[in-house]
């Protein structure tokens, strides 16, 4: 099983459309998953006018979920949900057989600052039809100098109305001076570094790393002065097969999923938003891919 380890985020162009590069830490060579989180990205603070404009893409196999620091973004997609999120509130995309939708930052007065996580929907929950949640006012948790809102799962009995199909806990925290916060030894970990000054086991961690903690710990020492994401869960038991926009379980799933976006089938069909355009699929590599599961 991975160690506690430090992942240092890299630099990845979101699109081919703007020069915006965000900061991803999840998947990286040395930890696939966290629990059932698959792909993290942090973006900015940024005052880049084209903070995010992500004409539709397609998804299968996973839910996606928003969380704003700061700034607007406007969400639209093939079931028809239309929906701008703010700082606080939670924007949960079920993409199950598939689903496609856009993104686009809307206010450009503010700095955009934010994080774009998947959940990897086991194989019970994968085929399900898309479906759009949002979610405003979600709970609050309090332990001596730490405030956490909570967006997947239970945090101190404290427990987030959104639906997610595997053990799992998200939330975000606000840290000022020092805080032993409890951990389900079962689930492992990950604590994504926002804002601030901010040691996690007595280690300063980057703005933009995320500090991993396998299963087995019973509590993490937080302290310093900033924001730091948690996102947790029960090691996921599947392999999973992440290409692109998909996550499938078979070279074979993959070609279907692609070409059934290249055709607008199923969930993938067309919506209006104010991107206009799709971003085409790219081509699939020469070689067999296969399912896979976090290295030994
Ligand atoms: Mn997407």
């Amino acid at each position: 099983m991975p160690r506690e380890l430090t992942l240092a985020p890299r630099l990845v162009k979101l699109t081919n459309r703007t020069g915006v590069e965000v900061r991803r830490t999840l998947p990286h060579k040395e930890l696939r998953t966290i629990g059932p989180w698959c792909f993290v990205d942090h973006f900015g603070p940024t005052a880049d006018q084209d903070a995010m404009s992500v004409a539709a893409h397609p998804h299968t196999g996973l839910q996606t979920a928003s969380w704003l620091i700061a700034g607007e973004v406007e969400h639209r997609d093939s079931v028809g949900s239309v929906q701008v999120i703010r700082p606080g509130e939670l924007n949960l995309m079920t993409a199950g057989s598939g689903i496609a939708h856009s993104e686009l930052s809307i206010n450009e007065s503010q700095p955009f600052h934010g994080v774009q996580l998947w959940i990897a929907l086991p194989n019970a929950a994968r085929h399900q039809n898309p479906h759009f949640e949002h979610y405003e006012g979600l709970p609050i948790a309090r332990l001596e100098n730490l405030e956490a809102r909570v967006f997947a799962g239970t945090f101190l009995n404290v427990t987030s109305p959104a639906q997610y199909y595997s053990p799992i806990v998200g939330a975000e925290f606000s840290i000022s001076g020092e805080a032993q916060v409890p951990l389900m030894d079962w689930f492992e970990y990950g604590f994504l570094v926002l804002s601030g000054d901010v040691n996690i086991n007595g280690q300063s961690i980057d703005v933009g790393s995320l500090h991993y903690l396998p299963a087995g710990n019973e509590k993490v020492l937080l302290s310093g002065d900033g924001l730091v994401l948690m996102l947790g869960g029960e090691p996921f038991a599947e392999k999973i097969l992440m290409w692109w926009n998909f996550i499938g379980r078979s070279h074979d799933e993959i070609v279907e999923m692609k070409s059934a976006w290249e055709m607008r089938d199923g969930g993938f069909k067309e919506f209006s938003d104010r991107i206009g355009g799709h971003i085409p699929a790219p081509e699939l590599p020469n070689v067999t891919l296969t399912a896979r599961s976090n290295p030994q």
